[in-house]
């Protein structure tokens, strides 16, 4: 079963293009290294010097409380603070979201930690130990052309049919001759199928080095595509057409957490125009790039491009108007909006395992460091049959909120977009209220407040007002808010995508393997612990060849040259390997089977093996992400028999799970959680 129940849409048009990479940042005023907590002990003692903060008003005050104390007590809270000064072309979106909410803004940074951290374009920040971030660490890296096609492939290896959102992609330059193969193939079976290609080059945006293509044979492997790696996928021919026009949608997705999953949808999106009426392609017209790319910098620059206030109508309209017209032409909408849910909770599965193995290697476990959250663009294509295909991904989809209007031919002016205002504050603004850090901490005082009350009524007599520009109280910011534009997807609907996560636990187990925190890549001994530890060695699969499994797999995978910074395994290369051992154990069944089933022998093993540790007094030693134990049929061991060894909750809801991966229509206990 798909989710059910569209979002009810609300937003209006804005503009779509995605924040360049390596765009200079603005000047933060930051402790240096190794300074932190000294600078934040200076600048609190200079608070308190100047009478500001609890310890000074205790001295001058005899034992008054501090404003952040007395605010919180007098049913107030402190403001949530936010550094700004990383936050580049999304800076004046977040101003008006701020505002909106009543929270302090710190545009040049703050030596003491602020709540959150905006920024406009990746992760790194090296002085945060605390908060939480924008953005997750990797996750640029995650949504390049190239790394996304590799993780949503490792899903179509597994899920063919559930994955079939994304066009068939081939890498170049390695994958190059098999995509001549494979195509070749495939007209020998099919001698009607007349392909055409799309030739994307990695890293790329705003339609940047895109062309199409009949034949393989022209694909521009000469020099460039040699030193740029590049994406070649399969044309979507029969895009759904309105107006004559092909579009495409961008809708704003929040990624709230990695574990537990969190997912929201922006209830409404945009769609962006060509501006030359579509024709499938032929070789006439491959290179017309305004009939068949929909991004908004180049279709900017035909004479055709309507700038319209009217969300129906124009270049750029809000997703809502194009399912209004066809819900009025009778269109399933309500089927569409669940596919496109679908689609990115699916996605996000891909994506998460590689994003686990980044978060845990900057912001290693046990040791202080921010939480991330961040707004994604999906950028997704509506078949003629209203079939929604992932085109991709952005990481830093833009929030700018003015447009570019042409005064005279060829000059340009940026000029406030009310359309933009109005979609991106909203996502920016209900990004914040739903990470809000307050939150936590009113419900944590709520438990509080309740064991304490009439010390409270003393306290709110012994304080007096709170600072009013200090304070918020929460009813009232909220009060004058809309209600909220995004939606949760997940784990609403986790039930129907748990099964799903089978990378995810193979990243678990990579990830307690890696030892050494802070790495990202496995080496031979780990690997070889690995190995041990599951038990998966044996009398036909002795220790040398896991050394030669290891060295080949690792040997091709660095050839490609994703990354030279680090040697050792990757999280994909790892996944090939535990795909190759799963396929040489349970030979008989399909892979996403054999996969499953070789996870639950591994997880079982070690939880086995820190049940022993346990019970040895030894602790476990490298047990770092929780591995889940689930014994399942088909192997040696039932869970009944070993229930002694493992909590017996724990084991028969996690075997619940495992039903529950393996045939999905089983409800069980668990499922349902993430
Ligand atoms: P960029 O990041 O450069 O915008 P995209 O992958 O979004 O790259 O592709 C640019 C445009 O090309 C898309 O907006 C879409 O109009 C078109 N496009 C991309 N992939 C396909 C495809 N497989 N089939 C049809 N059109 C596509």
């Amino acid at each position: 079963m798909e989710p059910a129940g569209a979002p009810p849409p609300s937003c209006a048009p804005a503009r779509e293009a995605e924040e360049p990479p390596g765009s200079p940042a603005l000047p933060a005023e930051r402790p240096r290294d190794g300074e932190p907590a000294r600078k934040a002990s200076e600048e609190a003692a200079a608070e308190r010097s100047r009478g500001r903060g609890p310890a000074g008003r205790a001295a001058r005050g005899g034992g008054r409380r501090g404003p952040e104390e007395r605010g919180a007590r007098a049913g107030r809270r402190p403001r949530v603070t936010v550094d700004s000064s990383k936050a580049k072309t999304s800076l004046e979106a977040l101003k008006i979201s701020l505002r909106q909410l009543r929270w302090r803004e710190f545009p040049f940074g703050r030596r003491l930690p602020c709540d959150i951290y905006w920024h406009g374009v990746s992760f790194h920040d090296n002085y945060i130990f605390s908060g939480q971030v924008n953005k997750f660490p990797g996750m640029t890296e995650m949504v390049r052309k190239v790394t996304l096609s590799r993780a949503v492939r490792t899903m179509q290896d597994l899920f063919p049919v559930e994955y079939n959102f994304y066009p068939r992609s081939w890498i170049l330059p390695e994958e190059f001759p098999l995509f001549v193969t494979e195509v070749r193939m495939m007209k020998e079976s099919d001698p009607s199928w007349k392909p055409t290609f799309i030739v994307k080059p990695d890293g790329g945006c705003q339609g940047d080095g895109i062309y199409l293509i009949k034949d393989p044979n022209d694909v521009r492997l000469a020099g460039s595509v040699q030193s740029r790696p590049a994406v070649v996928q399969e044309y979507i021919c029969k895009p759904l057409l309105v107006d004559k026009l092909k579009f495409d949608i961008r809708l704003y997705v929040l990624l709230k957490s990695l574990e537990p999953l969190e997912i929201y949808i922006a209830k409404d999106g945009l769609s962006r125009f060509c501006t030359e009426p579509y024709q499938e392609p032929t070789l006439k017209n491959l290179h017309q790039v305004f009939m068949h790319l929909t991004n908004y910098s180049l279709n900017i620059h035909s004479g055709n491009f309507i700038h319209s206030d009217n969300v129906n109508t124009g270049s750029k309209r809000t997703f809502s108007s194009i399912l209004c017209r066809l819900s009025s032409r009778g269109a399933d909408v309500k089927k569409v909006w669940s596919d496109i849910i679908s689609l990115v909770i699916k996605t996000i599965i891909a994506l998460t395992p590689e994003l686990k193995v980044y978060y845990q290697s900057d912001i290693p476990a046990g040791k202080p460091g921010p939480t991330c959250f961040q707004i994604l663009g999906f950028d997704i294509l509506l078949m003629k049959n209203l079939k929604p295909m992932l085109l991709e991904v952005n990481a830093n989809p833009s929030m700018r909120i003015e447009h570019e209007q042409e005064l005279s031919p060829g000059v340009f002016e940026n000029v406030p977009s009310p359309v933009d205002e109005e979609v991106k504050v909203a996502v920016i603004r209900d990004t914040l209220r739903l990470v809000d850090p307050q939150k936590k901490r009113r419900k944590d005082i709520q438990s509080q407040t309740s064991e304490h009350v009439s010390e409270t009524r003393e306290d709110l007599l012994d304080a007096g007002p709170a600072d009013g520009p200090e304070y918020e109280t929460s009813k009232s910011t909220e009060a004058g808010l809309p209600s909220l534009c995004l939606k949760q997807v997940f784990p609403k609907y986790a039930k129907q995508f748990n099964y799903l996560r089978l990378v995810d636990r193979v990243a678990a187990l990579f990830i307690r393997f890696l030892g050494v925190k802070g790495t990202t890549k496995l080496g031979p001994t780990g690997f070889r612990t690995f190995i041990r530890n599951c038990k998966l060695s044996n009398s036909n699969f002795s220790m040398a060849s896991v050394d030669i499994l290891y060295i080949d797999i690792t040997r091709r995978w660095n050839s490609m040259g994703i990354d030279h910074k680090e040697s050792g395994m990757c999280l994909q290369a790892f996944v090939e390997a535990f795909f190759c051992l799963a396929q040489k154990k349970y030979k008989s069944l399909p892979l996403h089977e054999q996969v499953a089933s070789l996870i639950d022998f591994c997880e079982y093993h070690l939880a086995a093996l820190d049940e022993k540790r346990l019970l040895c007094g030894r602790g476990v030693v490298e047990r770092r992400g929780a591995v889940v134990t689930c014994p399942t049929d088909g192997l040696e061991v039932t869970p009944a028999l070993h229930a002694p060894l493992l909590n017996r909750t724990a084991a028969a809801g996690k075997f619940a799970d495992c039903r529950s991966h393996r045939y999905p229509g089983a409800v069980s206990p668990g499922a349902g959680r993430d």
